[in-house]
């Protein structure tokens, strides 16, 4: 059955008050390696997505993953609010003659595609992207597997961890150097915290 309304409603939910809740983290782990900011950035623009809520879930699919790029645009700030809306303008777009779940894969790749266009980035750079990635690699190799939403799940921890001994040369990070060696990436960081949040609301919904 196709992704409904009133279950996406659900799920973006589910992930805004996990970043929410995760901000303290996100700004430790951006105060080691960037400005400190990432945590509040997410934060007020996952606030701006709840307050909008009731809007996301009347519209049709398409147009609510518009709706929340847009607001991410408008409220999250700094180099990931353009790169978070981006990926979710992208969704939006690549919807429009596809469908939830079935071509998950293709939709989402739009959206990391989107990312990577943005931010000119690619993988390896120790962004956000060294997450996003590898699950797209996951839902690409491994969409007949029953236990997907574990594969996944698994995939975001692991590539989180990965971000540890790169060396960053996109973003704030980048300017440290040889410096941002040793840390987790803040945005690698909320974007697991955003495949976890989704992929235990799916699981709590089954
Ligand atoms: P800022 O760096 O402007 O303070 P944030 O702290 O909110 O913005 O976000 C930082 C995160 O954004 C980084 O940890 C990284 O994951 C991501 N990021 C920064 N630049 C890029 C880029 N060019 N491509 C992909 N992701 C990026
Ligand atoms: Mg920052």
């Amino acid at each position: 059955m196709p992704l409904q309304p009133e279950t996406l409603k659900s799920l973006v939910k589910a992930a805004a008050e996990q970043v929410i809740a995760s901000a303290p983290e996100l700004t430790a782990l951006d105060q080691a390696i960037g400005d400190g900011d990432h945590g509040s950035n997410m934060k007020r623009g996952f606030e701006a997505v709840l307050g909008k809520l009731d809007t996301i879930g009347a519209q049709p699919l398409d147009e609510a993953f518009k709706t929340i790029g847009k607001t991410l645009v408008m409220t999250v700030g700094g180099a990931s609010g353009p790169l978070y809306g981006s990926f979710f303008l992208a969704v939006g777009e690549a919807l429009r003659g596809k469908q939830l779940p079935d071509d998950l894969a293709d939709v989402f790749g739009c959206g990391v595609g989107a990312v990577s266009v943005r931010g000119r980035s690619q993988a390896g750079e120790k962004t956000m992207l060294d997450v996003l990635l590898p699950v797209l690699e996951t839902l690409r190799a491994e969409a007949a597997r029953p236990d997907l939403i574990e594969l996944v799940r698994a995939t975001a921890t692991k590539a989180v961890a990965r971000t540890v001994p790169m060396q960053a040369t996109k973003g704030r990070a980048s300017f440290l150097g040889a410096r941002s060696v040793g840390h987790v990436d803040p945005g690698a960081r909320s974007s697991c915290v955003l495949v976890h949040a989704v992929c235990n609301s799916l699981e709590a919904r089954q």
